[in-house]
């Protein structure tokens, strides 16, 4: 054993090292520590260390009982999500399934398993209140194509109704940009902020060519 740790007056979370005991048979050191909320508690060095111990039990259970309930409702609120992607794409009984699923919009594979859904969305900045958007609208809900958005973002967003005209055609703005390979998402943040579509063509182009030029140089 090495030489014993010295946690006098250190901090870990709500606690302070007060002093020591040595355990029953001796192989551990107990460690008084006064939590900020007054009570005292005995504690081993390596649970104070590993950052397993952080408060006094009472304020421990206090603290897991919070994090149960945030967690267990934003739990919630995705799985209503999940559940709804999933009846819109795969419940021909479903009232939005004529825009979803009947259109060949599907969920893959990975997010069949609700598990691998919230992981995805809790890595990709899911709070209350924010929608799921799928990029392309004619595209899947996978992770590659989708993101959160506020609804009003969201409603921005829906390209289905929003068509624009060039060369004499008029074409939904995703169906627009797959006729003349365009980079949707650049093309339909401009459009959908006023600039017209030949107009966002221009700037791609130029861009590009720039892009160009400059690996020239
Ligand atoms: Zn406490």
């Amino acid at each position: 054993m090495g030489k014993p740790l010295d946690l006098t007056g250190k901090r870990f979370g709500s606690l302070i090292a007060l002093d020591y005991t040595n355990s029953a048979d001796g192989k551990r050191r107990l460690w008084r520590c006064k939590c900020d909320c007054g009570n005292e508690s005995m504690v081993q060095t390596a649970n104070l260390t590993s950052g397993h111990v952080k408060h006094c039990q009472q304020c421990g259970y206090k603290e897991l009982a919070k994090k149960r309930t945030t967690h267990g409702k934003r739990r919630t609120k995705l799985y209503t999500k999940w559940c709804s992607m999933r009846r819109r794409c795969e419940e021909k009984a479903c009232k939005s399934y004529k825009d979803y699923g009947a259109k060949g919009i599907k969920v893959c594979d990975e997010w069949k398993d609700p598990q691998k859904f919230f992981d995805w969305a809790e890595s990709h900045g899911y709070k209350e209140g924010l929608e799921i958007d799928r990029i392309d609208v004619k595209g899947d809900y996978c992770p590659e194509n989708c993101r959160f958005v506020t609804r009003l973002e969201n409603a921005n967003n829906k390209t289905s109704n929003h068509y624009v005209t060039y060369n004499g055609e008029t074409k939904s703005l995703a169906d627009m940009c797959r006729k003349y390979n365009l980079p949707y998402s650049k093309i339909s943040y401009m459009v959908l902020r006023g600039i017209s579509f030949s107009d966002a063509i221009k700037n791609i182009k130029v861009k590009c060519s720039s892009d160009r030029s400059q690996e020239r140089e």
